[in-house]
């Protein structure tokens, strides 16, 4: 593949640290958003390709923009933008404050709809690009509902990129839209949300995967874009199966109730 720029957000850690450095090894320059200024600097550090670390809450759209601007006056253009970060929560739904429900709208949601609008026109103007955003196995399947508004956030997500990607697609057949929906990942995200996350609840979930892995997903997806990629290719029939009828399904996995 062609060397690319490629702006990642939720670049300090966790999956958008491994994707960064892996696109960097692979010759590509990147720009990385987050807030952590010192691990975003590590990371830019690792990434041989070129990188610029750009502090950044995406939950403001100020920030989001200046992200942009900055990545354009680096690199004079922008092939990718990769809507990455985001932030879980443990409270059930007959629990969650408004105030938890509004920040993690803002972090999941609104965040990647600020980026989709900041770095359009500028695709729209050079006729091709590729925004991915990244959502979660959660926001198809209820399998840990202690995670309520996180799942509602991805599967607002979902359907924003979904229309955006339509949206594109009918006059802009070299702007590529993409969903990615990874399952379990061992990263910092469960000591990261809002609550933390017990251990027995995540301590033996099947089909783990690493950050690397999921990196080396979003790599081979921008290579060659799809609408959406499962990282772990045995949750497509899940979902086949939940969606063909969700009653019986949430009666026969515990985990789904
Ligand atoms: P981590 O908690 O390890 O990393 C989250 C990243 O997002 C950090 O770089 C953090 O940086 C950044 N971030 C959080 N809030 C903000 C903000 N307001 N502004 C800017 N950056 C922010 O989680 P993961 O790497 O695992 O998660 C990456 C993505 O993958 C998320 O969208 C998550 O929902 C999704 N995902 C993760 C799964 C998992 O099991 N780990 C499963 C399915 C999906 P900083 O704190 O420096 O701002």
């Amino acid at each position: 593949m062609a060397a690319k720029t490629i702006v990642i957000t939720g670049a300090s850690g966790g999956i958008g640290a491994a994707l960064a450095v892996q696109l960097g090894a692979a010759g590509h320059q990147v720009a990385l958003a987050a807030r952590r200024e010192a691990a975003l600097n590590e990371v830019a550090s690792r990434c041989v390709g070129g990188a610029i670390a750009v502090v950044t809450d995406v939950t403001r759209r100020d920030d989001v923009e200046r992200l942009r601007d900055r990545a354009l006056v680096a690199f004079g253009h922008v092939d990718v933008w990769v809507n990455n970060a985001g932030q879980g929560i443990t409270r059930p739904v007959l629990d969650l404050k408004d105030d938890e429900f509004d920040a993690i709208m803002a972090v999941n949601v609104k965040s990647a709809l600020y980026g989709m609008q900041a770095i359009a026109p500028h695709f729209i103007q050079r006729g091709r690009g590729h925004i991915i955003n990244v959502s979660s196995l959660l926001s198809r399947v209820p399998f840990a509902t202690f995670r309520s508004a996180y799942n509602a956030a991805k599967a607002a997500l979902n359907a924003l990129t979904a229309n955006a990607r339509v949206d594109l697609a009918a006059k802009y057949p070299d702007i590529h839209v993409s969903l990615v929906i990874p399952g379990l990942v061992a990263t910092e995200f469960q000591k990261n949300a809002i609550g933390g996350t017990p251990q027995l609840r995540v301590g033996t979930a099947p089909g783990i995967q690493t950050a690397d892995e999921v990196g080396t997903a979003i790599g081979a997806l921008i290579a060659f874009p799809r609408a959406e990629i499962y990282t772990n290719p045995q949750h497509a029939p899940i979902v086949l199966k939940y969606f063909t009828d969700v009653g019986a399904f949430e009666r026969e996995n515990p985990s789904a109730r």
